[in-house]
């Protein structure tokens, strides 16, 4: 975050102004020095209340400046065109059946649209004859009848996903392959930005499909290409899933493998099962009441301090170095973590790392995480 000092005595001078003609406007209560942001009402809708509230969630890229810095004071700026609270995405009505989409990796590719045409031809992973896409739609198909005995609605997508796609879980179910027959194991990512709730989906997924199937865990696979996978792309695609939609792509395991195989093929309803477990367990743990979980984080895009930034492997000050980051990069954050964020590097290289908050300046530049991808 920069260190950004402006002259109190202005923007005190200005604020009171401001909250002058507020309250010759309103006409209303006497604000206490407590004063908080304005409420933000949302939609009210019935049940795509979610997909209409992520239409319109829209947030200030400049983040306010450390609340340490903040004079004793309170100084109140509304800001009517760029509200900074996003709001909250209201929970379904009782009685709302969970939903739940399922992804079948690469199934019919070939009919994505033209924003995807470049993906039209990733058929994904092969072996023996068999391609990735006939895999995932056998256990997809094992997978539905599982949670619908549950109550779920299940919806079997192909590679096409409808647009702004709004669920109470997406899984995207995939599996690997590799030059190497002794790579194995299988693995989970959320988007880059994540909200509290694709963590959860994503937690709950990784314990059940283990338990479930005995497979080990690719510790080493986790790649750009599934935290951009392109049907997470919500601001960059019209065939994606809603904002607010928990979202997660599972790689199952390498059909290049013999001992990965002998489960996918030879045991596929333990796949399914594992699958089906860790939705289940998920919309059982999920507070109903809690819009806030579903919402992503967002950040401004950054740059080095004139000095030059330290990208380090981990958020810690004795993390190994990765990197020195100079001003002519860009920084794309998607996670801040004690006064850390988690980026994506981008200019004379690229690479994910750490860098401190107040190592970083902000700019009101517009740059999307890299070009997404069907892995
Ligand atoms: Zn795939």
């Amino acid at each position: 975050m920069p260190l950004f000092r402006p002259s109190w005595r202005a923007i005190a001078l200005v604020a009171g102004i401001i909250i002058a003609v507020n309250a010759a406007l309103l006409m209303s209560a006497t604000p206490g020095p407590s004063r908080t942001l304005p409420t933000v009402t949302p939609q009210p809708s019935p049940a795509k209340v979610v997909g209409a509230v992520q239409a319109q969630s829209t947030m200030a890229p400049e983040p306010a400046p450390p609340p340490t810095t903040m004079p004793p004071t309170p100084v109140w700026t509304p800001t009517p065109t760029r509200p900074t609270v996003i709001p909250t995405p209201s929970p379904r009505p009782a009685g709302t059946p969970w939903r739940v989409g399922l992804q079948v990796g690469h199934w019919k590719s070939s009919e994505l649209p033209e924003e995807l045409a470049r993906l039209r031809n990733s058929t994904g992973a092969y072996y023996g004859g068999i391609n990735e896409a006939e895999l995932n739609l056998d256990i997809a198909q094992r997978v539905k009848p599982l949670l619908e005995a549950q109550g779920v609605i299940v919806d079997l997508l192909p590679a096409t996903v409808p647009p702004s796609y709004d669920a109470d879980a997406f899984i995207a179910i995939h599996a690997d392959g590799s030059s190497s027959a002794r790579v194995r194991g299988w693995k989970v990512a959320t988007p880059w930005r994540t909200s509290p709730a694709s963590q959860q989906l994503r937690d709950a997924m990784a314990t059940s499909y283990s338990q479930a199937t005995g497979l080990p865990q690719d510790l080493n696979g986790i790649t750009f290409n599934m935290r951009g996978y392109y049907a997470f792309s919500y601001r960059r695609h019209t065939h994606a899933i809603a904002r607010t939609t928990p979202a997660i792509i599972l790689e199952m395991g390498f059909m290049t493998n013999a001992s990965d195989r002998a489960v996918m093929f030879g045991q596929a309803d333990r796949v399914a099962q594992g699958i089906a477990d860790g939705a289940m367990n998920y919309l059982r743990a999920r507070d109903p009441l809690d819009g806030a979980a579903l919402l992503p984080p967002e950040f401004p895009v950054l740059r080095a301090i004139p000095s030059g930034t330290v990208l380090r492997a981990t958020p810690r000050d004795d993390a190994r170095v990765l990197a020195t980051i100079d001003p002519e990069q860009r920084i794309i954050p998607f996670r801040l973590h004690d006064g850390w964020y988690e980026v994506v590097v981008r200019g004379k290289w690229r690479m994910i790392g750490w860098v401190r908050a107040d190592q970083v300046e902000a700019t009101s530049e517009q740059l999307n995480l890299p070009t997404p991808t069907n892995p």
